[in-house]
């Protein structure tokens, strides 16, 4: 089943530094490519379409602020069940409930800066691609 999701290393990520070794593990799955790759700061706008379904939650505003504090690498990765496995891959939200060999389980320690997004559905992924990526829908 091949499938297309939206990955965003968080702006934690890109100014810690640890942009290549998240985007090594990604290229290092079987049969997984990376088919777009950019470097952005994001808008209040995107950001607003991006995380609209958490609008009115306690901890929208500082992930918004969060999130346009520094520029993130935004990815299209590819392949089979790349949905699921790149959510695997992050480990669950809470860094510290996260196990170790994950993403966030093995950089994260702060909820919001938890330092990868990654769609959680194929609904999601393409609604997510057409925001980051609006000439790839
Ligand atoms: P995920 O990124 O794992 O899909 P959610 O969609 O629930 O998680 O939340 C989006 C993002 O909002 C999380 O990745 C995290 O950065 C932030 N977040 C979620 N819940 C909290 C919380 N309780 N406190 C602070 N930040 C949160
Ligand atoms: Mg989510």
């Amino acid at each position: 089943m091949t499938q297309r999701t939206l990955v965003l290393l968080k702006p934690d990520a890109v100014r810690r530094g640890l942009t290549g070794e998240i985007i090594s593990r990604i290229e290092r799955k079987a049969g997984w490519q990376i088919t777009a790759l950019e470097l952005r700061t994001l808008d209040q706008d995107t950001l607003e379409q991006h995380y609209g379904e958490h609008k009115g939650k306690p901890f929208y505003e500082p992930l918004v602020e969060f999130m346009a504090s520094g520029p993130v690498v935004a990815l299209i990765v590819e392949g089979e069940r790349v949905i699921e496995g790149l959510r695997a891959l992050a480990g669950p939200t809470d860094p510290i409930a996260a196990a170790p060999g994950s993403i966030r389980g093995d950089f994260g320690v702060i909820v919001r800066e938890n330092l990868i997004h990654a769609s959680d559905s194929e609904e999601s992924a393409e609604r997510e691609v057409k925001i980051f990526f609006p000439g790839r829908a």
